[in-house]
């Protein structure tokens, strides 16, 4: 079956789309040419499937094309982020800084996409209008908006978990006479702030890295916030020569560290309890941290700092102080300083300077909670107390994760079932993966969680396995028995609402989308627990999954 769909793809690629009217088939069919998509496009092709990978946007990249914000930033060490599989992309690509930025990140992945050739196996400006499962055939019909439609025997959706952007649906938000624009669709010629006034809608961590950046350039800006967060300072720099070459020497401890630590940074938690040590040394140990980069004041910290509980509490204490240091008027910064929901039960916003922002004449900070937005008007935000006029909004909103994008691309299973019914209360896959009745599809961007690209590169090896295993055994097609995914959203449910991700309203749980169901939208457990759990099923002949 691959070698002739192998011809049938180069005859495609000869001829671009292929002829009008004529329908392409692949192996498999990926949607997304971010950092997952195209991880699989290279991974499944090097397997000899013939593959194909659709992406909406104009340009590879996903989440690093999108999310251009003045700002924007990795918030892990660039150099854990980038792709192991390459001994040559490690040794040839330097991180310039240690947390590097949004245009050096697409440019990375630009890279990768032209060193690998996987460009004439992407087709970008396409705008998947839905998969349909023919059970007759095993495969997945994909259709485009321009009416272009392709066969997949799997269809694989790497589309991103944070890639849905969301807009509150304001009143009044299309008679707003200035300009306004979403964080995840910045527009790649920028947006012309300066000397603007400009309102700022959310500060999650998108939000706090943007109002950094142009508060620098803005006439005046105004910060709508409803829900104050704990942020960090990132304490990001440039990689100097003698640093490069000892990160390009030490790749495997680097990636070792990163598969044995439960979100795949290259952070490990202190095993002693904060409650354990006397008061000095717990106070010593957090600002030890706090002087450190990145996140480890917060991964390194004493294990049960990211427990629901005592040491937990502490340690917010701890940083609720080091914002107030930081703010010159006290009343601001009680605004700043977050009280309704534990530390970490929210990913962690770092930040460059983020506090210093409300020290500015010409920076407001307007508390939306005690007075929520009304309207918008043609002049700028109505809230309950006042009405603010600008020239410019920005909404810093946040995504519908995880399931979001996926729903989106109208999926429609055995019988017709959608997987968005399927969806209306909280995911229903076994891993992550896989969900009954869609056979053949791998909904990789709902599986990882943490370092993304840490995690995503050992499921699309996964993924690619299971596709191996169903070929060598000739069989056509693989999908989760509906008993195994009971199993698995019990575990959720069940095991999630004790983790510290789940206290909180956040997109973690999708409690951020008015109407939302609220459910755990990743796996409850560590990376090395689900690779295990993982690499189990497979050793056990795909336990859970029926292949016919
Ligand atoms: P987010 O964390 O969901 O934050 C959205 C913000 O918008 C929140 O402050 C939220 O307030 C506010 N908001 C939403 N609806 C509102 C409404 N109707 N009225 C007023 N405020 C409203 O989204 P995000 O900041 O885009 O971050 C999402 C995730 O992206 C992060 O958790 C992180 O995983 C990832 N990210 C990573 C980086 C990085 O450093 N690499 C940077 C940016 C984002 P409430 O909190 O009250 O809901």
């Amino acid at each position: 079956m691959a070698s002739s769909l192998h011809q049938e793809q180069e005859r495609a690629q000869e001829s671009g789309k292929g002829n009008p009217g004529e329908i392409q088939r692949y192996d498999a069919v990926i949607i997304g040419a971010g950092v997952t998509g195209l991880y699989s496009l290279y991974r499944m092709r090097e397997l000899g499937f013939s593959v194909r990978a659709f992406d909406h946007a104009g340009g590879v990249g996903g989440t690093w094309f999108w999310n251009r914000y003045p700002g924007c930033r990795f918030d892990s060490e660039s150099y854990s982020y980038g792709y192991s599989f390459s001994e040559e992309l490690l040794q040839e690509w330097d991180w310039k800084e240690h947390y590097s930025g949004q245009p050096e990140n697409e440019r990375y992945l630009n890279y990768v996409a032209d060193k690998f050739d996987l460009r004439k196996d992407i087709q970008l400006n396409a705008h998947v209008d839905s998969a349909v499962f023919d059970q007759t055939e095993n495969c997945w019909e994909i259709s485009f908006e321009d009416g272009q439609k392709v066969l997949g025997q799997y269809l694989i959706t790497s589309v991103g978990s944070l890639s849905d952007g969301y807009t509150p649906d304001f009143a009044g938000i299309e008679s707003f006479k200035g300009a306004t624009c979403h964080t995840s669709k910045w527009p790649k010629e920028g947006m012309d702030l300066v000397g603007k006034r400009v309102g700022v809608i959310g500060t999650g961590a998108t939000g706090v890295q943007l109002i950094t950046e142009i508060a620098k350039e803005v006439g005046h800006l105004t910060v709508f916030q409803r829900t104050a967060n704990y942020c960090a300072p990132l304490r990001n720099g440039l990689i100097d020569d003698e640093t490069q070459r000892k990160i390009k020497a030490s790749y495997p401890e680097i990636f070792k560290k990163c598969s044995e630590t439960p979100g795949s940074f290259m952070h490990e938690f202190d095993p002693r309890s904060a409650m354990e040590v006397s008061p000095e040394e717990r106070q010593e140990q957090y600002e030890r941290l706090w002087a450190e980069p990145g996140f480890k004041k917060w991964l390194s910290n004493f294990r049960d700092v990211m427990v629901p509980g005592e040491a937990n509490e502490d340690y917010a204490e701890f940083v609720r102080n080091k914002i107030r240091e930081r703010v010159n008027d006290p009343v601001v910064a009680e605004m700043l300083v977050p009280k309704d929901h534990m530390f970490g039960s929210k990913r962690l916003p770092c930040e460059s300077g983020y506090y210093e922002v409300y020290n500015q004449d010409n920076v407001l900070l307007v508390d939306v909670r005690e007075a929520p937005i009304e309207r918008i008007t043609p002049q700028g935000v109505k809230t309950k107390d006042a009405e603010y006029e600008l020239d410019v909004i920005i909404f810093a909103t946040g995504f519908d994760a995880v399931t979001g994008s996926l729903v989106k691309l109208d999926i429609q299973g055995e019988g017709g079932q959608t997987l968005k019914d399927k969806f209306a209360n909280g995911p229903r896959t076994y891993m992550g993966i896989s969900s009954a009745g869609f056979p053949n599809l791998f909904t990789i961007n709902a599986a990882s969680v943490g370092n993304f690209v840490r995690a995503a590169e050992p499921l699309v090896d996964w993924v690619s396995e299971a596709m191996c295993y169903v070929r060598d055994n000739e069989y056509m097609r693989i999908s989760a028995t509906p008993e195994a995914e009971n199993a698995w959203v019990k575990h959720v449910n069940e095991d999630g609402a004790k983790i510290l991700r789940t206290q909180a309203n956040s997109w973690f749980v999708g409690a951020n989308i008015p109407g939302k169901a609220r459910a755990l939208l990743t796996a409850p457990d560590t990376a090395p627990v689900m690779r295990a759990k993982r690499a189990q099923v497979a050793a056990n002949g795909y336990e859970g999954f029926d292949l016919q």
